[in-house]
């Protein structure tokens, strides 16, 4: 069993951790947030007064930060990770981040270092069955293969250094726009008369059938499970979705793409959060487009 160091215990990283506790690995932990590391160390972790002294004689060292400014800092900066941690450990980034900070960490780091973003949500991070999506060496990825088993049920090394980080950027632009389409179907189909139980029947069986609509259907009724049944209380919200879709766009301009139908998505999330949609689940953005906003 491995000694894991783990930084960045939100809502997604305190479930990781536990599942890692649940495998039978020593877990330390840290966060800036005391209560977040005490609920962690409840299940069993060991507690370290900075990220630095969670890497120290850590096998695997693992964030799970917000976003490309905290995981630069938690790895490059003063007392940062890289140099922190043991020269044979394994190094990863769970996080959603820029294509270019994932890159330029890799490289700074000066030995094999994971990209691993995650799909699954909250709510995937505590049953263990999340997605990963890992780029970086293969024999790092190897090594990391029953690491990441704890805590997900998918890992698909998509290539180098980024190539996560690529993954699952092109997948939440997908995902927003087809939400996106969905819901304004459903909005017309209201407005002609079609019941939504009878569009659902149709396209969920048809060339329509998506993620966006036969799991999180943005109406009431034809799938149970979904947000929307519960007054779009989250699952994934529109927030990380909007700041997916920033990150998206952004590595679409870097490689020369003009990706327009991901910058209409963006803009009609940004507009979402704006107006107070931040904190539902991302299908809560049928709202506003029956709103005619
Ligand atoms: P979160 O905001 O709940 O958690 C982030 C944690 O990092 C917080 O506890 C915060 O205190 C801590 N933190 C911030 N800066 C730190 C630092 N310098 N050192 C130590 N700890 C620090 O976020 P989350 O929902 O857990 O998401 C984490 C990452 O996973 C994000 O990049 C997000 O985009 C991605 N993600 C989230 C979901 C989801 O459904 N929540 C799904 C897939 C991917």
């Amino acid at each position: 069993m491995a000694r894991i160091g783990f930084i960045g215990l939100g809502r997604m990283g305190a479930h990781m951790a536990r599942n890692l506790l649940k495998a039978g690995h020593e877990v330390v932990v840290f966060d800036i947030v005391q209560a977040a590391v005490d609920s962690v160390v409840a299940s069993g972790a060991k507690a370290a007064f900075s990220s630095a002294a969670a890497a120290q004689d850590a096998d695997v060292v693992i964030t799970m930060l917000p976003a490309g400014e905290q995981v630069r800092d938690a790895w490059l900066g003063q007392g940062g990770l890289a140099k922190a941690s043991r020269a044979d450990a394994l190094l990863m980034d769970c996080s959603t981040i820029d294509v270019a900070t994932a890159r330029e960490v890799a490289a700074a780091a000066g030995r094999p270092f994971l990209d691993a973003p995650v799909s699954g949500g909250v709510m995937g991070a505590e049953a263990g069955t999340l997605t990963f999506m890992v780029g970086g060496d293969a024999e790092a990825v190897d090594r990391a293969k029953p690491i990441l088993s704890a805590m997900g049920k998918t890992i698909v090394h998509c290539g180098d250094a980024g190539a996560g980080q690529v993954a699952k950027l092109c997948n939440n632009m997908m995902l927003a726009a087809t939400m996106a389409v969905t819901s304004e179907a459903f909005v017309m189909a209201e407005r002609l008369g079609l019941p939504a139980q009878a569009l659902y029947d149709v396209c969920s069986k048809s060339t329509a059938m998506s993620w966006a609509l036969n799991n999180s259907c943005p109406v009431p009724g034809p799938v149970p499970t979904s947000a929307a049944n519960r007054d779009f209380a989250p699952g994934f919200t529109a927030a990380l979705m909007r700041k997916d879709l920033g990150l998206a766009q952004q590595a679409a301009k870097d490689a020369g793409v003009d990706a327009k139908v991901g910058a209409l998505a963006l803009a009609l999330f940004d507009r979402f959060v704006e107006s107070g949609g931040g904190g539902k689940d991302f299908s809560g953005i049928i709202t506003m487009i029956r709103e005619g906003k």
